[in-house]
């Protein structure tokens, strides 16, 4: 069997194909969506995704705004900066890209960003809105990941889902999402005893772990739609040979770039196996870009639709 794959570029391109009259439409009447993106110090996989997600702006006719403070930054001054966002009537999302440097308390950050600019669905309130299912941003990976399976109309209501990690960024969020479209959902996690076993129940199954190729065909029903969300490097050319073990391009690409970008579902089992499977790299990732994209929007005509509700209030 070899698996369809569910191509998350082309599902990305449809978002943000269907946003961009939004966005026009809310310049015409108002303004531009705004989103500000702030990224502390220099670490460089940092800058990659906030060039991705301030090009994404640019090619979507969203304003956004970089701000780039030192990594020796103090939690009073970023606090600072972020209230000085929320005030901001341009300002529709505020992104505060982690990770922060030790010194800096990420969690009171967090909580300062005004719930509705927070367009990573991050806030306690918005992460407590997602429990009730009620309107709010989403986090934006899982909710990538759900509009990818309704446009590849992936059944979820009645299905068994299993997600791999209970991050607070990816494996919670996902988890309720599912189980707001009516999944039976399992979490694993580090400490699940015998994993393969409870993945193997699965007809949803999405890893989001960090472990390359973790999740080997035995983990896999036969036919299951798999949700690869892991992002790893591969540099061990021990490692690359145990994986790939029919596949001596991966090889001299290792030896060429000294990395290979993989998953957590291993690259020839996995589609080996499944019934609709995302790559690695092409799947997850540019969703989660449209769908921040998608909750700077939605904020922006949220803030709309308040300021015509109170036409009074500044
Ligand atoms: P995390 O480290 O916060 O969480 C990992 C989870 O995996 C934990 O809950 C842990 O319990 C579980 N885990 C670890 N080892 C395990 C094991 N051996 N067996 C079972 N469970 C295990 O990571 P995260 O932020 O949730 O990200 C997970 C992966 O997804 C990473 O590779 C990350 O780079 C990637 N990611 C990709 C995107 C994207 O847009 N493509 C977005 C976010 C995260």
């Amino acid at each position: 069997m070899s698996a369809q794959i569910l191509d998350g570029k082309s599902v990305r391109d449809s978002i943000l194909a269907e946003l961009k009259p939004r966005v026009e439409a809310l310049a015409a009447k108002h303004r531009r969506p705004g989103l500000a993106v702030v990224l502390v110090g220099d670490n460089p996989a940092s800058e990659i995704y906030v060039r991705s997600k301030v090009k994404a702006c640019g090619e979507l006719g969203i304003f956004s705004e970089r701000l780039t403070p030192p990594d020796s930054i103090t939690t009073e001054e970023m606090l600072a900066i972020v209230e000085d966002l929320n005030r901001r009537p341009e300002i529709d999302g505020i992104l505060v890209q982690m990770p922060l440097p030790a010194q800096v308390d990420a969690r009171r950050i967090l909580l300062a960003i005004s719930p509705e600019k927070d367009v990573d669905g991050f806030h306690p309130y918005n992460v407590g809105c997602l429990v009730a299912n009620s309107p709010a941003p989403r986090a934006c990976t899982p909710a990538g990941i759900i509009e990818l399976l309704k446009r590849y109309r992936v059944p979820i209501a009645g299905r068994r889902a299993v997600v791999i990690g209970r991050s607070d960024i990816v494996g919670k969020p996902m988890a309720l999402l599912l189980l707001h479209e009516n999944a039976t959902v399992t979490i694993c996690h580090s400490k699940t005893p015998d994993l393969a076993a409870e993945c193997r129940r699965a007809d949803i199954l999405v890893a989001a772990i960090g472990r390359a190729a973790l999740v080997t065909g035995e983990f896999i029903k036969p036919g299951a739609a798999v949700i690869d969300v892991g992002m790893n490097r591969l540099t061990r050319r021990e490692e690359a040979e145990r994986i790939y073990t029919r596949q001596p391009e991966k090889l001299r690409q290792l030896a060429e770039k000294g990395s290979i970008l993989l998953g957590d579902v291993h690259p020839i089992e996995g589609p080996e196996m499944a019934g609709a499977i995302t790559p690695v790299p092409g799947g997850v990732g540019p969703l989660t870009i449209a769908m921040l994209m998608s909750n700077t929007v939605r904020a922006a005509e949220r803030r709309l639709e308040a300021r015509e509700a109170a036409p009074c209030s500044s």
